[in-house]
């Protein structure tokens, strides 16, 4: 039996993509509640069963409300191979496109003259750890007489609430942080969206592409705003490994770099203005 146990959580487990594993383990979290609570009919335990039952539901809700922020079901996350790209997987590809990139100092100015700039923090943030350097940009831009707001994804970065711990942690105010739904009416009136290493959450094929493997996925309108500065490193794929048409929008530019040094020049030449 436990050789049995052992083969199926390996084999269960193995073909799951890297980032989906936060769902895995709060589903794992799950089962374990359910042993648990079985084991407490098993040896007429009242308090491992309800503890048991307690732990089995919350698992299973919170693994429900990651795969539905995600707008996929339980069976692609457990199954799918979610993030390795398949041939044909995208109706869009790149072919013919240009992308616009912007220098430093430019980006600097749009940002510092910007009435309402809606930074939208991603994976890429976190791997940086650059969630220091943006709150000293959003200080810098707020005494020029700007104002800051972030958007915030339910699942950006890897597991849930990544970016409020984040910003929480460079002592970001935590009104500033607004949930997706309500800052989607706020990105017509935003003169820059800065998106720090955020791809899939930003990516309009969510919308309009349903060949797209996120089709159906909420997304953050950043394309309604004036202006959009994305910094990345490359035109590489985020998480869920298909080309971003957003990156070649013409109100787009591309500042590339490492999240951290790119919002260091930035704040650097902020200062300078
Ligand atoms: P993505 O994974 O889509 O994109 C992250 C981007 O960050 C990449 O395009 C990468 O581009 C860039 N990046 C990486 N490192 C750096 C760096 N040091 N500096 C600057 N940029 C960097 O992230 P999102 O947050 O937009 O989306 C999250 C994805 O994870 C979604 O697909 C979601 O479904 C999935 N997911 C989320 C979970 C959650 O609970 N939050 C759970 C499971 C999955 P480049 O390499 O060019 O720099």
């Amino acid at each position: 039996m436990v050789a049995l146990a052992f083969l199926c959580g390996i084999l269960l487990v193995l073909p799951i993509g890297g980032a989906d594993m936060p769902v895995v383990i709060s589903l794992m979290n799950s089962y374990a509640g359910l042993a648990s609570a079985a084991t407490g009919f098993a040896i007429g335990n009242n308090v491992l069963i309800i503890a048991g039952a307690l732990d089995g539901a919350s698992g299973f809700i919170l693994s429900i409300v990651m795969s539905k922020a995600m707008n996929r079901s339980f069976g692609n996350v457990l199954f799918g191979a979610f993030g390795s790209v398949v041939e044909g997987a995208s109706a869009k590809t790149a072919e013919g496109l240009t992308v616009r990139e912007i220098s430093a100092e430019d980006a600097a100015v749009q940002l510092a003259y910007a009435r309402l700039v809606i930074v939208v923090p991603g994976y890429g943030l976190a791997v940086a750890q650059a969630q220091h350097a943006v709150r000293e940009l959003a200080d810098l831009i707020e005494k020029r007489g700007g104002e800051v707001k972030y958007a915030i994804h339910p699942v950006a970065g890897r597991m849930p609430g990544h970016m409020n711990v984040l910003l929480a942690e460079a002592n970001v105010p935590y009104d500033r942080l607004v949930e997706m739904d309500e800052i989607n009416g706020q990105f017509p009136q935003a003169d820059v969206a800065l998106v720090i290493g955020a791809n899939d959450v930003v990516n309009p094929a969510a919308r309009n592409d349903p060949a797209s493997p996120i089709y159906g996925m909420p997304i953050l309108n950043v394309d309604q705003a004036q202006k959009i500065i994305v910094m990345k490193r490359s035109m590489n794929p985020g998480f869920a490994g298909i080309e971003n048409e957003l990156f070649y929008n013409e109100k787009t530019s591309m500042l590339f770099g490492d999240a951290k040094q790119s919002l260091v020049r930035l704040v650097t030449e902020v200062k300078s203005l």
